[in-house]
């Protein structure tokens, strides 16, 4: 039976709905507007694209976009400085500096930086702290998003073996600090493990986080594990043409799995969702307010 596919686009919307609804609601209670600040530091095309989408996504959920735009030759104490400003900024609830950063910013200090109840994007070493630890933390978006997609697919996660492929600070580790916490056994494997193929056919739950087209093909998965592609990866379409890929061979592995995300439409719309979640989190717990339900990891 062809795999139910997990429609990460609609997922997102209704995210969405919930987070405006969540703003409405905190405005008219406490007259209180949730605030969000995106510092973008030169002029990566991507980045640019992904500011811009949040800015706007921020709007239309009825909170304060802020916008702080750098050169690519400032100097990292002029974006420490605007950090430390927006750290200050009583409307501002939540901060995120784009990455990657240039070269000649010290990009992990510029994250440790940040406020830790401000850090939206659960970079920071507290939250990261927090989280291995298993207390209450800011989460990063990406693996929040794929938590909320898994919780409802399948419920209970507890006692199911997950796989993480990949261990990156942004994606990896904390996925599977989360899986921990939902009582998943866990395995991660990356570039250096061995037999990773065996070790993924034992997964119910596989998220591939590498970077690498396709990489994971139908004999690598349990027959109706559910698989979450994060991967983003751009491939040669011909024709001067390109097109974005997941990690994950889509269409050997569909037939095989019970449940998959595409690549694009399932992992990457959640991203800037969980953000506006998070941003509405940092709101609430920063005046001391009862979080709004379902929208924290
Ligand atoms: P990264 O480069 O920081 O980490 C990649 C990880 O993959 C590393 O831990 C490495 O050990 C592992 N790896 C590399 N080659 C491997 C191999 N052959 N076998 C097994 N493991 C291998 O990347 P990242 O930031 O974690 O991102 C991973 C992918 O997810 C990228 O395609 C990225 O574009 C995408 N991504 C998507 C979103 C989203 O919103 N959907 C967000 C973040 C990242």
């Amino acid at each position: 039976m062809a795999a139910e596919i997990i429609d990460g686009k609609a997922f997102a919307a209704g995210l969405r709905s919930r987070v405006a609804a969540g703003v409405a609601a905190m405005k008219e209670a406490h007259g209180l507007t949730p605030g969000l600040a995106v510092v973008l530091v030169g002029e990566d095309p991507a980045s640019q694209v992904y500011v811009r989408n949040k800015g706007r996504q921020t709007v239309e959920c009825g909170m304060l976009s802020f916008e702080h735009r750098l050169s690519a030759e400032a100097s990292e104490a002029e974006i420490l400085d605007t950090v430390a400003r927006l750290n200050a900024d009583p409307q501002v609830h939540g901060i995120l500096v784009q990455l990657p950063l240039p070269a000649h910013v010290d990009a992990e200090k510029v994250i440790n930086s940040i406020d830790p109840a401000k850090d939206v994007d659960g970079f920071h070493i507290s939250n990261a702290g927090l989280l291995a630890t298993g207390q209450k933390a800011m989460v990063p978006c990406t693996p929040l998003g794929c938590l909320m997609m898994l919780r409802d697919r399948l419920g209970s996660l507890s006692g199911l073996h997950a796989v993480v492929i990949g261990r990156s600070n942004i994606v990896g580790k904390p996925m599977a600090a989360l899986l921990l916490r939902e009582s998943c056994t866990v395995t991660v494997v990356h570039s250096r493990s061995r037999d990773i193929e065996a070790l993924c056919r034992q997964a119910d739950i596989l998220v591939a986080a590498v970077g690498r087209p396709r990489m994971v093909t139908a004999d690598w998965v349990k027959p109706g594990a559910t698989v979450i592609d994060v991967g983003i990866n751009r491939i040669d379409a011909g024709e001067g043409k390109t097109r974005l890929v997941g990690d994950v061979d889509f269409d050997s592995v569909a037939p095989v799995a019970g449940a998959i995300t595409p690549v694009p439409g399932g992992v990457g719309p959640m991203t800037i969702a969980c953000l506006l979640a998070n941003t509405l989190t940092a709101c609430a717990r920063a005046n001391g307010l009862p979080e709004p339900e379902g929208l924290a990891a």
